[in-house]
């Protein structure tokens, strides 16, 4: 398959004025294109690992032979995690979770003002570019707050489910906050979409793939 940027369900200006559409325009059309364009360069003769698509690619990044597997990870990572980080923001969004999420949040971090210190702690310690992530374990029904370096993500080394996610790489922050990552976590709770975020939970406990995305199958 050839991967494919994403259509996004919401317009490079909506969500102003908490993100701009100049940054979108470079995080959305530059950097995100060129992760997408690296990953299919990457998948080149690769024939077991070029059609999954990339939800299931994450999963089996190890399988993939020592000398080519690093560009998977960065490239594939950087697809995927700013596909989720886009799905899981919108226009007129931010306020609380609701309904069986809430109540998991609730459970898991003591309650959703917790959760926001505990999840804006993960993003704001994570040194240098990486991301904050709400994940999902299977293996004992918990959520978890994590954070990784670079373009990885939980699916690469665990059965963990991501469901949400902050972009902390300063690409992703610069026009509105230059330095001050902790003003863009902040200004992140006004963009996140908690009907989407409350979507994927359920998927992640049915055991359903996350991310629907679009891919063309190779000539
Ligand atoms: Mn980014």
């Amino acid at each position: 398959m050839t991967h494919a940027l994403p259509e996004l369900p919401w317009a490079l200006e909506a969500l102003e004025p908490n993100y701009l559409k100049s940054t979108m325009e470079f995080h959305y059309s530059k950097h995100h294109q060129a992760y997408v364009n690296n990953l299919n360069k990457a998948l080149e003769g690769l024939e077991n690992f070029a059609n999954l698509p990339i939800e299931e690619l994450m999963t089996k990044v190890n399988e993939i032979p020592a000398e080519k597997r690093q560009p998977v990870i960065n490239n594939g990572g950087g697809h995927y995690n700013h596909t989720l980080f886009w799905f899981i923001m919108g226009p007129n969004a931010g306020g609380n979770p609701t309904g069986a999420l809430a109540e998991e949040i609730n459970k898991s971090f003591g309650s959703f003002d917790k959760f926001k210190e505990d999840f804006a702690a993960a993003a704001t310690t994570q040194f240098g570019s990486g991301w904050a992530w709400l994940t999902w374990c299977p293996e004992n029904n918990k959520l978890l707050i994590e954070k990784s370096a670079n373009q990885d993500n939980c699916l690469m080394n665990s059965k963990r489910k991501p469901l949400m996610t902050i972009d902390v790489w300063e690409h992703a922050y610069y026009l509105e906050h230059q330095n001050l990552r902790p003003r863009w976590i902040e200004t992140f709770w006004k963009l996140v979409n908690w009907t989407a975020v409350a979507d994927n939970f359920e998927k992640a406990k049915a055991g359903k793939t996350i991310l629907e995305i679009k891919q063309t199958a190779k000539a």
